[in-house]
């Protein structure tokens, strides 16, 4: 799953111009994927100048929610 850090979103939109799925939007000028329509491309992780867009992968172990995120090094 692709997630947006929305702390640290500044809101400048590349994402959303650059996302081949119309996925991203922004809401409250922070950016916003929209699961139903990311086909998991992560072009936008590496579009975010902030590197702000993660690839998070959640599993659960025994009923315990887990969420591994992939920090990318720049
Ligand atoms: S992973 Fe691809 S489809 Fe999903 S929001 Fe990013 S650019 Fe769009
Ligand atoms: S490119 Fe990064 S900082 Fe800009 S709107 Fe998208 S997630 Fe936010």
């Amino acid at each position: 799953m692709i997630q947006v850090d929305q702390e640290l979103c500044v809101g400048c939109g590349l994402c959303i111009s650059i996302c081949p799925s119309d996925a991203i939007s922004l809401l409250f000028n922070k950016a916003y994927i929209d699961h139903r329509k990311c086909t998991g491309c992560e072009i936008c992780i590496s579009t975010c100048p902030l590197a702000v867009i993660k690839k998070v992968i959640v599993t659960e172990v025994d009923g315990l929610k887990i969420k591994i995120q992939n920090h990318q090094k720049r």
